[in-house]
């Protein structure tokens, strides 16, 4: 179970899709084909945000 690193809380929703295409897209615009591939490397993290206190963070 993930917990906020702000509060202790269990009550995190977990973004499981389009962070890695989102970034991809991102890095393509910024630096090209290589952004591009830097952004699929990184789409295995997610994107996690804590409900009570509203912390945002990466796992
Ligand atoms: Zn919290």
């Amino acid at each position: 179970m993930v917990k906020c690193p702000d509060c202790g809380s269990e009550n995190v929703y977990i973004d499981k899709k389009g962070y890695g295409l989102g970034k991809a897209a991102v890095g393509m615009v910024v630096a090209g084909p290589v952004g591009l591939l830097g952004g699929f490397l990184g789409s295995k993290k997610l994107k996690a945000q804590c409900l009570d206190c509203k912390w945002k963070w990466k796992i």
